[in-house]
């Protein structure tokens, strides 16, 4: 379908019903037991979109015996009957692509193409990649002389799932597909800030789904994450966001010793050799800068670029980044949106102030954007920071906007020290022609992806998670299915 202005403006003209979403319980939408709500806004216009419950433990403890009451049917299902419906799941969101395109664009402030192309489609990735799995959650056979054992693999039961604000529909998916395809049932609770298009897609998928299969309870981090963690009956949780907020929930699942996967937040290396293809490698730069405006966990917000190429790479990615048409999200020709919320908008504009305190130059960028017609928008030109040293914060810490630091070097050895010299370690990029030193560089860096000449080659089956404090558990893959899954070893005694 051709995106036009037009075309979304009217669409955003439409969608524009100010809808109230319940909780989503039992297979019903029930309002909450505070009768308090929460707006969800238009970063780039601050106007209301929509209101969701504000959640609280009654409202968890409802969802969570839903989410129990269904489980033993749904853990018996067959592979068919999930795979039936996780097609099902995929083809609503096809039929509806656009308005989910334009929900995530209008309550995250991403560019509409992006949300079109990017969004969506991983999201339906995800349930036509695990829409295949079902059939391969197998057990073992282990034989021995005078006995046989037999190893089921399990469905896990209630599994609690936390998910972030930055790409919404995306998250919901990759913690909603395994745990469907495993025979789980779900309590999701999306983040209170951007969660539109989940609680649309909710909506609209609730007639495939047995009752209580999956629920989802929404509102404030601690009001609804606390309870659901810490209940009795919840097996599992899975959680992505910050790392801050992962300590509180790795502390809260200790108290009924229920298992964690946890994505959490990167600071991850793009390395330029002297021999690469600087042109490209410097799109990739732009690219990982504007994409999401920065809001992604995996950017690759520190450059590593050989001294010998410095001068020519920032020359070409300065001029990439001039090229950048930042504006109205809903412009089909914008590449560069919003800030998410004021919150991000107010961090990120406190990482600006910082960088030439502890020493680093802006050579581009560094400041608040106005844009005309939304000058009340969260809006941040896209930045680099050059004469960056690794141990500056801006250096170290996750900034999750449009700005990215960049690190010369000449020695190798040194080069990947200061690489590995960071608390995160989710993904990497590397440019080089040369092929050894390619596998010499991609396996010295303590990360769980590195992508090698092409930044964000993300496929489906991809093992995707981190080392070190940016999380544990592994999504997007078959191991994932072992997260949601467990084992049990029956002996039959033969003697
Ligand atoms: P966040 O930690 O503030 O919030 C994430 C979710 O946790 C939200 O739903 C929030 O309401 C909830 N929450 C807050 N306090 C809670 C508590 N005490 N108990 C339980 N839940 C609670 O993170 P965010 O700001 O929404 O998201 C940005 C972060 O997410 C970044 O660090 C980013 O790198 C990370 N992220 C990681 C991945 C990945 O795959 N590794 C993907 C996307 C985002």
């Amino acid at each position: 379908m051709e995106l036009t202005l037009d075309r979304t403006r009217e669409a955003a003209a439409q969608l524009s019903q100010k809808a109230v979403y319940g909780h989503f319980i039992g297979g019903e939408w029930v309002e909450g037991d505070s009768g308090d709500t929460i707006a969800l806004e238009n970063p780039a216009t601050r106007q209301v979109l929509a209101y969701i419950q504000s959640g609280n433990a009654k409202d968890v403890d409802h969802a969570v015996q839903a989410a129990s009451a269904a489980f033993p049917a749904w853990s018996r299902s067959s592979s068919l009957r999930r795979q039936e419906i996780l097609l099902a799941i995929a083809q609503r969101l096809r039929d509806r692509h656009f308005d989910y395109a334009m929900m995530e664009t209008l309550n995250n402030g991403k560019p509409i193409s992006e949300a079109y192309a990017m969004d969506v489609n991983w999201a339906i990735a995800q349930f036509e990649y695990f829409a295949g799995t079902p059939w391969h959650i197998q057990g073992q056979t282990l034989d021995f002389d005078d006995a046989t054992m037999i190893v089921h693999r399990e469905p896990i039961g209630v599994v609690a799932q936390i998910i972030p604000w930055n790409v919404p529909l995306t998250m919901a998916a990759m913690k909603l597909a395994p745990a469907l395809a495993a025979g789980c049932t779900v309590v999701l609770k999306p983040a209170e800030v951007v969660c539109w298009a989940v609680m649309e897609f909710i909506r609209d998928i609730a007639d495939l789904l047995p009752p209580g299969v999956v629920n989802v309870v929404t509102g404030y981090g601690a009001a609804v994450g606390g309870p659901l963690v810490t209940h009795p009956k919840v097996r599992k949780v899975a959680f992505t966001g910050s790392r801050a907020t992962a300590q509180k929930v790795i502390e809260n699942a200790a108290a009924n010793i229920i298992p964690q996967t946890m994505e959490l937040g990167g600071k991850s290396a793009n390395i330029v050799c002297e021999d690469a293809d600087v042109e490209a490698a410097a799109m990739s730069a732009v690219i990982t800068t504007v994409f999401n405006k920065g809001e992604v966990c995996i950017a690759g917000t520190r450059v590593f670029v050989h001294a010998k190429v410095e001068d020519a790479f920032l020359d070409a990615f300065a001029r990439g980044l001039a090229s950048i048409q930042q504006g109205d999200p809903l412009d089909p020709a914008t590449q560069l949106g919003a800030m998410a919320s004021k919150a991000q908008f107010d961090k990120v504009r406190g990482y600006l102030d910082l960088a030439p305190q502890e020493g680093a130059s802006i050579f581009f960028g560094g400041n608040a954007a106005s844009i005309a017609g939304q000058e009340n928008g969260y809006f941040i030109e896209p930045t680099i920071f050059t004469d960056v040293r690794n141990n500056m914060r801006v250096a170290q810490e996750e900034i999750f906007g449009p700005v990215t630091s960049v690190i010369r070097w000449t020695d190798e050895e040194d080069m990947l020290r200061q690489v590995n010299d960071v608390e995160y370690g989710l993904a990497g990029g590397l440019w080089t022609n040369d092929l050894r030193r390619a596998h010499r560089i991609s396996r010295a860096m303590e990360t769980g992806m590195v992508w090698i000449n092409r930044y964000y080659n993300i496929k489906p089956g991809t093992p995707t998670g981190g080392f070190k404090q940016s999380g544990f558990g592994r999504e997007s893959c078959l191991e994932t299915l072992n997260h949601y899954t467990h084992t049990k070893s029956v002996v039959v005694n033969l003697a």
